[in-house]
């Protein structure tokens, strides 16, 4: 591949390698005891290895089904696409308002033009560009509509309903409809950006802050954020709009290291008196940048257009060529998000090799953001009412259903980085599993265990459908850069 397009990844290569320089084992090992004691996880510890990396293993005993974690995002976002239909807090990814304004917004939405697609079903997931698909489908999308008679709707299989009128809709989402039983299914209000943005909706006011001082004061394109970055914003969305929307993820990740490093260079204040030198300034500023991307230097990573797999339809021959053009395409949006956000002080963070490693680390090791629909529960909960009454919610609620169609129950679906999760292995006969349990309304990684666990183990899941034949799996392994060697591959190997 020939030299880099981005000036800066040769102005400031020390820098960057610094950056990229994989952490030492004695600061992971701290790194991640500061995080475990900070989440309480206390029955889980890190330990890293020379020879086998970062895993994670057990204090304590878990039962089989037994809550091994609850992961927080470090950085996380809905897929643009997923945003018609479903309408979360931007930082906890609940679903927020009500079944009406999920249900109303969505039909308007669509009848927009805004065009809606993804069921969330077992396609979906096995096809993810990262393959990961732990997300047990049959619990998150476990109501098919076209398996249920009982349902007794016009629109199964794949026809939906003549559109509804569209004051109907919006008297939906203005709150002046209420459909039967849906004070059972109550959602959290809907919470403005403070920066006045149309794009970002809160499920409370803790995390509409949360999310402004980690992520979104920098990427805000309300009102209140100066002009021309507002533009240069809106062009850089759109761009990833209609590219990929991996780079809004890029973009949270390079404005959460610059407001964190803003936040750590005003906690250490140059001391009074003596200015030190420029050079011992410079040398400084870059620890603190070093400390503020240390949650991202702990990631496993490479640069996205070498590690990214050959997608199906493209000759092996044309390899180099394509590869090319996935770098190309980072550097365009790069430009982009440069144009709105640059920060001198943070300018390492604007190269292409660092934007690069930043997508890469998410092709490598993210899971998928699953958080299932409250709407789905909330007809499931009418079909099971008793006769009567259900005849009468029905004859209401009914349109609704048939108008929504087969995509009625779309979840909520997104990339993130889990930063505990990213520790744990692959087996595949693994002892734990990703899975939301029914009071798991937020998108936060759950892990439970899939059989008795006993103190010291480690905990592994799969990243890929274990039931795959040996050599299928080995193939879907190699897009994570691996051969496995868990105790059922070494078993089936000859
Ligand atoms: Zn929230
Ligand atoms: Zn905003
Ligand atoms: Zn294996």
């Amino acid at each position: 591949m020939d030299s880099s397009p981005c000036p800066l990844d040769k102005e400031l290569s020390d820098q960057i390698a610094a950056l990229l320089a994989p952490p030492s084992p004695q600061s992971i090992q701290e790194y991640y005891d500061k995080l475990i004691e900070a989440t309480k996880c206390h029955g889980l510890r890190i330990k890293y290895t020379n020879k086998h990396g970062k895993g994670v293993y057990t204090n304590s005993e878990f039962k089989e089904g037994e809550l091994i974690l609850k992961d927080q995002m470090l950085v996380a976002a809905q897929h643009s696409s997923n945003k018609v239909d479903c309408h979360v807090c931007s930082y906890c990814f609940r679903f927020i308002g009500s079944i009406e304004l999920q249900i109303g917004r969505k039909l308007y939405l669509q009848g927009l033009g805004l065009s809606t697609k993804k069921e969330c079903d077992y396609e979906t997931f096995s096809h993810s560009s990262n393959g990961m698909c732990q997300n047990e489908m049959e619990e998150v999308g476990h109501f098919v509509m076209n398996e249920s008679d009982d349902m007794g709707s016009s629109s199964s299989k794949n026809l939906k309903a003549d559109p509804l009128p569209e004051d109907l809709l919006l008297s939906l989402i203005n709150d002046e409809l209420s459909l039967p039983y849906t004070k059972q299914f109550t959602l959290p209000p809907v919470i403005a950006c403070p920066g006045g943005c149309e794009e970002e909706h809160y499920c409370s006011k803790l995390c509409a802050d949360s999310d402004w001082e980690s992520f979104h004061s920098l990427l805000c394109t309300g009102q209140n954020t100066e002009q021309s970055r507002r533009a240069s914003l809106f062009k850089f969305i759109e761009h990833a709009n209609s590219t990929n929307d991996i780079f809004i993820l890029a973009a949270k990740v390079i404005s959460y290291i610059i407001l964190k490093y803003r936040k750590l260079k005003s906690s250490h204040p140059i001391k009074n008196g003596k200015q030190p030198s420029l050079d011992k300034t410079d040398e400084f500023s870059f620890s603190l940048l070093r400390e503020a991307w240390k949650p991202i230097s702990m990631g496993f990573k490479k640069r996205w257009w070498d590690c990214i797999a050959l997608p199906n339809d493209v000759d092996s021959c044309d390899e180099a060529s394509f590869r090319m053009q996935i770098r190309d395409l980072a550097f365009t949006s790069l430009k982009l998000l440069k144009e709105a956000i640059f920060d001198d002080e943070c300018a390492p963070l604007f190269s292409l090799e660092i934007y690069g490693h930043i997508i890469g680390m998410f092709e490598l090791n993210n899971l998928d953001l699953v958080v299932a629909s409250p709407v789905e529960d909330y007809f499931i909960y009418i079909d099971d009412l008793p006769c009567k009454e259900k005849h009468h919610a029905k004859t209401v609620a009914w349109p609704f259903l048939d108008a929504l169609g087969d995509e009625y129950a779309v979840c909520c679906q997104g990339t993130a980085f889990f930063p505990l999760q990213s520790c744990m292995n692959h087996s595949c006969c693994p002892n734990a599993k990703a899975f939301k349990r029914d009071e798991d309304r937020d998108g936060y990684a759950v892990i439970i265990a899939l059989r008795p666990i006993s103190i010291g183990e480690e905990i592994t899941i799969s990243y890929i459908d274990e039931d795959l034949p040996y050599d299928e799996r080995q193939v879907q392994l190699a897009d994570y850069g691996f051969r496995c060697r868990c105790p059922r591959c070494l078993r089936e190997q000859s």
